[in-house]
């Protein structure tokens, strides 16, 4: 099936965090199927089983879980891994909501950070569990999300495992901690949606949901957001731009490239430069074809989580963080920065080498601080030059940077 029907679907991508265990892939399984039963009195474990049965299609799941509105009503998939399912639900849904892992199990926000700024992410979303409340964990994705500009929410999972003083008290203490990064909290449980609604896309507000997977309270909600909220990036401007997340090679089909559409639309047949190369260069490249979740369709758009097939490109000639674009791009080895060290355990000198991840590039770069060294919790100038090859980069993009236990945010100022 190709469709074109599908030209009106808006694509909010969200992006999910939280401590482990907190409840988050509980808490997308039950938005994407309606329950979070596995059949055997106990909670379905979404997450889990997901990473080894990706199929390596020709739309990789970058997203984990994905469900729709029609007319405003949820549109459900009874299994979320059926690619039938799939493409069924992108052909009629008329607003699609996909999720996306982005700081993933890992303590210490290792690669898959990047998904954070790689991805062309909408909304954010936090899960706290009710019974431990927000952690050292929860505090360190809500300032990396906040702090990379992301509206974001918390969700205070597992609230049928608690009473409803402790509740409240969780509540507060979310609400403490986003006071101290400067955000106001929003409860929506005492004050509603339409406000929260209407502030989260600006940034300011952070709305705070209660959602329990086993009464299912708190899931009206939670739909109703997501089936209002607008998407954040309307990725204006006519040039096409995807960055590369994944690779792979299918049967049949050839190189395929994945990721997130970013900016423009990009159709089947379509000529586009793909680069830099590690020696800078782009090339020209034919698009042979497109799907979404398993669904052929005819073009791609800001928002669409996309495979698209290359005409004549080997494997090895597509890499994670190379652009696909409707035009070549200056290949950029090193820019100048405005930095935020959020924890380094010491201060930032020069010469400092930390991994950027910059849309879906992961890089060794150089830190060399303007003013010598940059402080945890100070902004600072830094040039920043990436070690061993050039990315396409441009001013205004945002990235994220870790070494060990530190990290930090930047945004690009000045290409050099
Ligand atoms: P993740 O690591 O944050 O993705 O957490 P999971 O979604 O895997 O959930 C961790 C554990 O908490 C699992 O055993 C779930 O069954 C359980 N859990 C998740 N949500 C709820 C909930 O709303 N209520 C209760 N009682 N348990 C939940």
């Amino acid at each position: 099936t190709v469709g074109d029907a599908r030209d009106e679907t808006e694509h909010i991508v969200v992006g999910t965090a939280g401590h482990v265990d907190h409840g988050k892939s509980t808490l997308v399984g039950t938005l994407v199927t309606g329950s979070a039963d596995d059949g055997d009195g106990g909670t379905r474990a979404y997450l889990d089983v997901q990473p080894h049965e990706i199929e390596r299609g020709l739309s990789a799941d970058l997203s984990y879980g994905v469900y729709g509105f029609e007319d405003g009503e949820p549109v459900r998939m009874n299994n979320p891994l059926s690619k039938r399912e799939k493409s069924d639900l992108v052909g009629s849904a008329d607003r699609l909501v996909s999720f996306v892992d982005t700081v993933g199990h890992e303590p210490w926000l290792r690669t898959t950070i990047r998904g954070i700024v790689g991805q062309k992410l909408d909304y954010g979303l936090v899960a706290v569990a009710a019974d431990d409340g927000p952690t050292r964990v929860t505090r360190e994705h809500l300032g990396v999300l906040l702090a990379t500009d992301l509206p974001t929410m918390v969700a205070i999972t597992k609230i049928d495992a608690v009473t409803d003083e402790r509740a409240e008290e969780v509540e507060k203490e979310v609400a403490q901690l986003l006071r101290n990064v400067g955000k106001v909290p929003y409860s929506v449980a005492n004050n509603g949606i339409d406000a929260a609604v209407e502030r989260l896309p600006e940034g300011v507000v952070v709305p705070v949901l209660r959602t329990s997977a086993v009464t299912l309270e708190g899931f009206d909600t939670v739909d109703e957001m997501l089936s209002r909220l607008p998407k954040t990036h309307d990725g204006a401007g006519d040039c096409f731009e995807m960055y590369v997340d994944r690779t792979y090679n299918v049967t049949g089909v050839g190189t395929v490239a994945s990721g997130t559409v970013k900016n423009g639309t990009v159709e089947a047949g379509d000529t586009v430069y793909l680069g830099p190369t590690p020696d800078g260069s782009f090339r020209e490249v034919e698009v042979r074809s497109i799907e979404m979740h398993y669904h052929r369709v005819d073009r791609a758009e800001p928002g669409n989580i996309v495979g698209i097939a290359l005409k004549n490109v080997d494997d090895e000639d597509v890499e994670r963080g190379m652009l696909l674009a409707s035009e070549p791009r200056e290949s950029v080895r090193e820019f100048r920065a405005e930095v935020m060290v959020l924890n380094h355990p010491t201060r930032i000198r020069s010469g400092y080498e930390p991994v950027v991840h910059l849309e879906t590039a992961s890089e060794a770069a150089v830190f060399e601080p303007q003013n010598g060294n940059v402080l945890p919790g100070e902004t600072d100038d830094v040039r920043v030059r990436f070690k061993f090859r050039p990315y396409a980069v441009e001013e205004g993009q945002r990235f994220v940077f870790r070494e060990g236990r530190s990290k930090g945010v930047g945004t690009v100022k000045e290409i050099l």
